[in-house]
């Protein structure tokens, strides 16, 4: 997948030229958490990863591929996610792409201190 843009588009992502009916696969070694839609009443599929293994941490998107996996289902980088959808319906003419975004999570452990903030209470 070529990046359309090389990243110099504001929104926090990267697009990847591809047609309709592609191989998509895994960006990260992750656990499928939820699969959705990218928009309210659109067939186009928003997909949720949660990073495992060497990727413990990261959180992805992927929004317009056509998942092959229920949720609960754990893939590889480069394993196969699903199958590249069409935007020609919602956004006629658009160069087809997919749209993947990539989140990283932190222990909260240390980041306030010197803030004395209190939660208080106790999970256990
Ligand atoms: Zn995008």
């Amino acid at each position: 997948m070529a990046s359309r843009d090389g990243g110099k588009r504001t929104h926090l992502g990267r697009d990847y030229i591809a047609l309709e009916g592609d191989e998509a696969i895994f960006p990260i070694h992750s656990v499928i958490e939820q699969i959705g839609v990218a928009y309210t009443k659109s067939a186009l599929s928003s997909i949720h990863l949660r990073g495992v293994g060497e990727h413990r941490g990261l959180i992805a998107k992927v929004l317009y591929v056509g998942c092959e996996h229920q949720a609960g289902y754990e893939g590889r980088v480069g394993e196969r996610l699903g199958t590249v959808q069409s935007l020609q319906e919602k956004y006629p003419g658009i160069t087809n792409h997919v749209h993947l975004e990539v989140m990283a999570t932190v222990d909260p452990e240390g980041l306030m201190e010197g803030a004395h903030v209190e939660f208080g209470g106790s999970l256990k």
